[in-house]
């Protein structure tokens, strides 16, 4: 007869082995993985994943597939941490009339728009985005739908809101204005406590310095990063100052170069190493790509972004470029375009960590196609080392949102967020365009 104690061990274990047993198995067997951490990639690899946790990894030749595992064969391909876009706006879809889709459209951001982006960006491989600036309440929810499983897409980190000096006209739900160092903190705990998970600044250099201080000190509280738009060298002055936590953009004018004391200030900011490295966004593809997109386009027919959307807001997107080469937003962008390979230059030099962010959603930069077009840009076009691409879009990106210990690495315990593309994606980053398979917390979406 067995003693109570031993009968609840016995209990106790037939329940521990058989919640593994339901975990269902995969075997990724036969591609090239490149983990995200920058070394030289593993040939004939094999990734056990266990529910939704990376359980092993091996090769063929170390690693045994255990019998109940459902395998897939990665044979010829390149396998590679989901990727991050961490500039995206969901909120927004390739319109090209700003003020007319944010009159137009709020009714239908939380149930159609923002859930449509996210499945979009999830089907091109981006496993996770930073979504910086949208109304609160919908931000929030379709994160979290997005988490507990109920609807598809990347895994969202939001801002909620911008934070400015005023909001422009008709943009108030989703740009907060700041006057005075109290209504600064106020704004952010605001946020804070209705749970986003980073603060999104803009023209910063319009707020005091007080105000300014006074945000990124509270945001910094509450264990916010704050991300600053770095368009006109007053705002990276002022931002290095307040110590925000990322840059965005390469600057909105022609001017062909940073000034040399924010090079200076930069690299006064980079020798820190106390306040870890600068990070920088500098969504270069969108205007890089203009000219082309002008006068090619036959990528704007490609039916992937109108995946979730209603046929009504499909044409409404399409006839607001009718006319590509009249859009005032790129008017003064082929003028711009030499600029932004001197500033990423200038930026590497300076020892900037550069990330993989698009602005997606722009007018007629899709949610399906940003993000391998920033890195097809990085590399082909500016011969930056493609290992440095990658990890742009998957290390660092998590290491900037503090869950390096959960994703953006193919690492043994950490969420199964893993894609895979026919052929050798450092020989041919533009491959990222067809994404085999995407697999997000060991589910299988693609
Ligand atoms: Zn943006």
């Amino acid at each position: 007869m067995l003693s109570p104690m031993r009968n609840i061990f016995i209990s106790f274990f037939v329940v521990i082995s058989s919640f593994a047993q339901n975990q269902p198995l995969k075997a990724l067997v036969g591609g090239t993985l490149i983990d995200g951490y920058g070394s030289t990639p593993i040939q004939n690899s094999v990734i056990i994943i266990e529910g939704e946790k990376i359980k092993a990894i091996g090769t063929v030749e170390t690693l045994q597939v255990p019998d109940n595992a459902e395998v897939i064969s990665t044979e010829g391909m390149t396998v590679l941490p989901g990727l991050w876009d961490m500039h995206v706006h969901t909120m927004i879809t390739g319109h090209a009339d700003y003020s007319y889709w944010d009159k137009t459209y709020p009714p239908l951001l939380e149930d159609v728009i923002m859930p449509a982006s996210a499945e979009q960006l999830l089907m091109a491989g981006v496993t996770s985005a930073r979504d910086l600036g949208g109304p609160l309440e919908e931000s929030l929810a379709v994160r979290d739908r997005i988490n507990n499983g109920d609807i598809p897409g990347a895994t969202l980190y939001v801002s909620g809101p911008f934070l400015q000096k005023e909001p422009y006209p008709g943009t108030e739900d989703f740009r907060w204005g700041i006057n005075g160092t109290d209504d600064a903190r106020a704004k952010v705990k605001k946020l804070a406590d209705a749970g986003v998970d980073c603060i999104k600044l803009v023209d910063q250099d319009q707020l005091t310095k007080d105000e300014l201080k006074a945000l990124v000190e509270e945001a910094h509280k509450h264990n916010l990063k704050v991300v600053a738009h770095g368009h006109r060298p007053e705002e990276i002055r002022m931002g290095l100052e307040a110590e925000v936590d990322c840059f965005e953009h390469t600057g909105l004018s022609s001017a062909p170069r940073y000034p040399d004391d924010v090079m200076e200030a930069i690299k006064e900011r980079t020798a820190q190493m106390n306040l870890g490295p600068l990070f920088w966004c500098p969504t270069v593809e969108g205007l890089y790509n203009y000219e082309y997109v002008r006068d090619n386009g036959e990528h704007l027919d490609n039916t992937s972004w109108h995946r979730g959307l209603p046929d009504s807001v499909v044409v409404d997107i399409k006839e607001s470029f009718k006319h590509k080469d009249q859009l005032p937003y790129f008017q003064l962008t082929p003028i711009r375009k030499p600029t932004l390979q001197t500033k990423i230059k200038q930026l590497m030099d300076a020892g900037v960590v550069l990330m993989i962010g698009t602005d997606s959603g722009i007018p007629m930069k899709f949610h399906s196609q940003s993000t391998w077009n920033e890195l097809d840009v990085w590399v082909n076009e500016f011969g930056i080392d493609p290992m440095y691409a990658i990890r742009a879009a998957t290390y660092w990106p998590s290491k900037w949102m503090g869950v390096e210990n959960e994703v953006g690495t193919i690492s043994e315990g950490k969420y199964a967020d893993i894609i895979a593309v026919k052929g050798d994606v450092l020989r041919h980053i533009a491959l990222l365009q067809n994404v085999d398979m995407v697999i997000k917390r060991g589910k299988r979406y693609k």
